[in-house]
Formats: C-alpha cells, sequence, structure tokens
C-alpha cells in the first residue's frame, strides 16, 4: 500500500481573527465583493422519542439486552420489532442471552462523528441462540489492526456502559475469554 502524502493544508485550521473587510466607495462594486466565510460552533438540544422501542433502551439501562418475538409465527428479533417482519403479527418482548458468537464484522477507518474517535474499530453481527435475526454491534477487546477471519464463529458476550445513555452503543460486545 502507497503511503498517502499530504499536499494540502486542512482548511478547518484557525487562521487570523478579521473584524473588518475592505469595503468599496461605490455600491455598485459591492457584487464582485468575495464571499464572506465564516466558522462558528453549531449545537442544537434534539428531542427524539424512541416510542414503542423504549423498552429497549430501558433494558440496555439495566444490563438486559431484549428482543420480541412475533405471537404467531415465534419469529425472534435481535432487533426488536413491534411488528412481525416475517407475518405481519404483533409480537412480545423477551429477553436475549447475552452469549453469542460472531456471524461477521468489519473494520471501519471512518464512522459517524460520534465513532471518529475510535477508529479505528470492529463492528460485528452477532448469532444470538434463540433469536432469527442477527444483531449489530461494535466488538471490543481485539486488535482491529489485526483482523482475522478466525473471528468468525468467536464467542462473545455483551457488556454494558455504567452509565447508560440510552442510545444502542450503550452495549457492545467482547470476546468470552475475557
Ligand atoms: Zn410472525
Amino acid at each position: 500500500m502507497s503511503k498517502k502524502i499530504k499536499a494540502r493544508v486542512e482548511e478547518t485550521r484557525e487562521g487570523t481573527v478579521l473584524y473588518n473587510v475592505p469595503f468599496p466607495k461605490d455600491l455598485k462594486n459591492l457584487k464582485d465583493l468575495t464571499p464572506i466565510i465564516i466558522k462558528q460552533p453549531y449545537a442544537i438540544d434534539y428531542i427524539h422519542s424512541y416510542g414503542q422501542d423504549s423498552p429497549f433502551f430501558a433494558g440496555l439501562a439495566n444490563k438486559r439486552l431484549l428482543g420480541t418475538k412475533c405471537q404467531k409465527c415465534g419469529t425472534v428479533f435481535a432487533t426488536p420489532r413491534l411488528a412481525c417482519m416475517e407475518c405481519g403479527a404483533d409480537t412480545d418482548w423477551v429477553e436475549l442471552p447475552q452469549e453469542g458468537r460472531i456471524h461477521s464484522f468489519t473494520v471501519c477507518h471512518f464512522g459517524a462523528e460520534a465513532f471518529l474517535h475510535e477508529t479505528p474499530y470492529i463492528l460485528g453481527l452477532i448469532e444470538l441462540e434463540g433469536a432469527h435475526t442477527l444483531f449489530l454491534t461494535r466488538i471490543l477487546g481485539l486488535d482491529p489492526d489485526a483482523a482475522t477471519l478466525d473471528w468468525v464463529g468467536l464467542k462473545v458476550k455483551a457488556r454494558f456502559v455504567r452509565k447508560s445513555q440510552f442510545k444502542p452503543t450503550d452495549v457492545y460486545f467482547v470476546p468470552a475469554s475475557l
């Protein structure tokens, strides 16, 4: 793999603080003014309802992994669905085992803002006994720089963050041997 050599200074670096700009005497020339580009912090409070999925997050806060089971055909969803994806019937909440096996994984070198500081990190699909769908989660405790297909089938167990943030990232998996 060839080494990537930097050929451009990052545009996001702080420059000189400018308190004024040149201004033409003739207002007709204002259309030629170079666009003013500013940088400022931007934050919003985002209020979001988990609605019917709320029990899943309440479960994570209590170190429990919850899925749903179809009342009619018995399909168990590791990522909870309030309506069965197979037959459309209602489902009930069920507790899932906290041990499983890695079905597949990928090493992420990029990610959404919340995960950038963790790259490279491992994202895995976990097989949980009794569940008919896979559970997507981060896998820690393995070296992402030494990924190997030997990890497929590896026994893993759930770990929960101590202070719940009521987010899917409240749970992650580590090798069962840890
Ligand atoms: Zn069903």
